[in-house]
């Protein structure tokens, strides 16, 4: 099917009877023309009971670190809630052109969480499951793919979050919408028409194809999560998206990108940095609990800074 032969799919009616857990609140607009996402940011299925915390989130890749290079902590203790309060098109418009996602939030998933691309650095080198690391049966990333910033905040996916999946998807059926990209097109797991295992053969270079899914029955472009290969998440928005998902996604690092690459919260970024120009480094790294070293290594123009 000819992904240009059909016009725009409006998604309001899936979006508002999606399985979405109960820390959710989705509210269409009354132009039915977007959606609003409201959540605590934990995720439905819980956490793992503990995570490996990388010491340095910065020194990546994380695969060959020793175990004292990270903190195991324990989830009940360590995790808080992080509002989610974003808003997307019920009206996803597929364009030729593509726009890389960003580090942060790409999109959202059913479980109250947010979904990140595959990647845990700006250069875009570090797949986050590849660099899978497990000391003393801790993990880096849980069992569903996700985890949070350093912080303790903003859990997130970077693979298919197979606890999710299993629960959903039936034998020899497609796979059931796991979430919505910051584009507007649906996220499905790995399995396609009949419930077939898809790969990137079959997927174009944002992971997307267009064809019916349970949920849209008549065919809509929508994207897949291949769980065996990279790039497991999403790398692209195939549909059209706003200048400030355009911004985050190419050119200089932004605060958030920074305070990802850190693993703080943008907003304990930007508060441990203040006001003042220039800022000052050895007071913002001391209240963000990381060296003045990591802190200049990542701010975009500071000495030392990023070369990708
Ligand atoms: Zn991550
Ligand atoms: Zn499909």
């Amino acid at each position: 099917m000819d992904a240009h032969a059909q016009g725009p799919v409006n998604t309001s009616d899936v979006v508002e009877t999606a399985n979405w857990a109960e820390n959710v609140t989705v509210t269409i607009s009354d132009a039915r023309d977007s959606f609003r996402f409201e959540s605590d940011g934990i995720p439905s299925h819980g956490f793992a009971e503990k995570y490996l915390i990388p010491s340095d989130p910065t020194d990546q890749p994380f695969a060959h670190k020793p175990a004292e290079f990270f903190t195991v902590v324990n989830s009940d203790a360590y995790f808080s809630e992080t509002p989610i309060d974003t808003t997307i098109t019920t009206l996803p418009t597929y364009i030729d052109d593509v726009t890389d996602t960003s580090l942060g939030r790409i999109g959202v998933a059913i479980t109250g969480t947010q979904i990140f691309n595959d990647y845990e650095d700006p250069t875009r080198s570090v797949v986050a499951q590849d660099d899978q690391v497990i000391h003393d049966h801790v993990p880096f990333l849980d069992e569903c793919n996700g985890h949070t910033l350093v912080d303790g905040t903003s859990y997130h996916y970077h693979g298919t979050p197979v606890c999710i999946t299993t629960e959903l998807d039936q034998d020899g059926a497609h796979s059931q919408m796991i979430g919505v990209l910051a584009d507007g097109f649906p996220v499905y797991g790995n399995n396609g028409e009949g419930g077939a295992i898809v790969t990137n053969a079959d997927l174009d270079e944002c992971s997307g194809h267009f064809g019916p899914t349970p949920e849209f029955p008549d065919g809509i472009y929508h994207y897949h999560l291949t769980a065996d290969e990279a790039p497991y998440m999403i790398n692209c928005y195939h549909g059209e998206v706003s200048d400030d998902v355009v911004a985050a996604g190419g050119g200089q690092p932004d605060l958030s990108a920074v305070a990802i690459q850190l693993g703080v919260s943008e907003e304990a970024l930007a508060e441990a940095l203040g006001t003042s120009m220039p800022p000052d480094f050895a007071a913002a790294a001391e209240a963000l609990g990381i060296s003045e070293d990591i802190l200049r290594g990542v701010l975009p123009g500071g000495p030392g800074g990023q070369d990708g």
